[in-house]
């Protein structure tokens, strides 16, 4: 039986980037650079006056102080999107507003607060050494600087960004479409009263709500029963994806069809991994197109697309970080025995005295969806001998990338 990483290793292998398309940039958000996003100009674009204030040349403040103001002719002005058209000559100011163009002949700005003023002069009542107030081009930005590196996600920031140096549209991966199909004669679709004998099923609403989350475009499938020719006619609605994934169906009862439609129609790279939750896990191609048969228990289907269907749409966007982060956290609770499988435990960290605790979010067992909810993070229990206790120091993958614990 393959380990976690071989078997990661093997479905990454099968994957890489997509192709890219341009976007407008407020749309971009959530989506993956294609290619570096490079800035055409500096920013600022031009020196400006970082204050409210008046625009003179240095050595006409020099000496200035509330005793000994210096006395300047007022010129004009310049608002902000306006340029002066004259030149500060000795003896003159000019009012100045936050982001107007520093006049010709000006090489600082006193802030208002420090001046008093009239018609027609002001007065200056401290120094304005040559600088002062004053941004210039490139403090933020310098031309031909990468703004944003392909493979990175956009968010807020980066929007503020790339607008800042005109980057729009802007050039993004496509999203990967990932067909959603959900198996068993068992299940009742979302809107449908459960049979006498069936359950609710939950996995294919999971799976699109995480698939749109890691990135992608979800293509829900709906229910297949399990009977090979209602899966194969599914499925084959799914020949456009990009990844196919299905849940249920890939165990050792006498209904995993999966599994079975894999070995008949495409290749099957691998059916079980070392883990817990989750060991029956199938991956494999159909018709060229890569399938990832995660099990039919709520919380291995979870579990198996956090650690193999995320990496697998991350590698399709080109990201940067393909993985959640691993930290390194204090086991707080009960002892956790290891086994001859990688235990995922669903924990929930928070931050005591400057150390990053983890409590397991309750009972551990497959189909308990309410341990899922409230986890912000799977501690990772290697195999091996003995046990992990409280207060040992144990690998967490965060199942959030930017905030190590939740609130409740
Ligand atoms: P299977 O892998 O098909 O043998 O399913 C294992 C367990 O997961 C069974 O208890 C199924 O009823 C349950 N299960 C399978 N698919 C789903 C689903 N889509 N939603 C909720 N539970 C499911
Ligand atoms: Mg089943």
């Amino acid at each position: 039986m393959l380990t976690v990483e071989e078997a990661r290793e093997r479905i990454l292998a099968r994957f890489s980037r997509l192709n890219a398309e341009d976007v407008p940039l407020p749309a971009a958000v959530g989506r993956v650079l294609a290619m570096d996003a490079v800035a055409g100009e500096s920013l600022p674009r031009f020196t400006n006056s970082a204050m409210d204030g008046y625009a003179v040349r240095s050595e006409d403040a020099r000496g200035a102080s509330a005793e000994a103001p210096r006395h300047l002719r007022l010129a004009g002005e310049v608002p902000a999107g306006r340029v002066y058209e004259g030149t500060v000559e000795p003896g003159e100011a000019v009012r100045i507003l936050t982001g107007a163009p520093l006049p010709d002949g000006a090489d600082a700005v006193l802030q208002q607060e420090l001046t008093e003023t009239g018609a027609g002069w002001v007065r200056l009542l401290a120094e304005a050494p040559a600088g002062n107030n004053l941004r210039y081009p490139g403090e933020d930005v310098r031309e031909g600087d990468v703004l944003v590196p392909a493979g990175a996600e956009v968010g807020p920031a980066e929007i503020a960004l790339l607008a800042s140096a005109g980057i729009h549209p802007v050039r993004v991966t496509r999203r990967p479409r990932v067909a959603i199909l959900s198996t068993g004669d068992e299940l009742a679709p979302l809107g449908e009263t459960p049979r006498p004998g069936q359950i609710r099923e939950s996995n294919g609403p999971y799976l699109i709500a995480a698939v749109a989350r890691a990135g992608a475009e979800p293509v829900p499938l709906g229910i297949a029963r399990d009977r090979a020719e209602e899966l194969r006619a599914k499925l084959e609605q799914a020949r456009e994806a990009d990844l196919i994934l299905t849940s249920g169906g890939v165990s050792v009862g006498d209904y995993d069809l999966v599994k079975q439609i894999l070995t008949e129609q495409g290749d099957i790279t691998f059916w079980r991994v070392r883990m817990r939750p989750g060991k029956p896990v199938a991956f494999g191609t159909l018709s060229g197109t890569p399938l990832l048969g995660l099990p039919g228990n709520p919380v291995s289907a979870a579990v198996t697309f956090e650690l193999f269907g995320r990496p697998a749409i991350r590698t399709m966007l080109g990201c940067r970080q393909t993985e959640r982060p691993v930290v390194e956290v204090v086991l707080d609770g009960q002892n956790i025995a290891r086994g001859d499988r990688r235990h995922f435990v669903r924990a929930r960290l928070d931050s005591r005295n400057g150390t990053l605790v983890a409590m397991p979010t309750g009972d551990q067992g497959s189909h308990i969806i309410s341990s899922l909810r409230g986890a912000t993070a799977l501690l990772v229990i290697l195999e091996g001998e003995g046990q992990v206790c409280a207060g040992d120091h144990v690998p967490a993958l965060l199942l959030n990338d930017a905030l190590p614990w939740g609130m409740e």
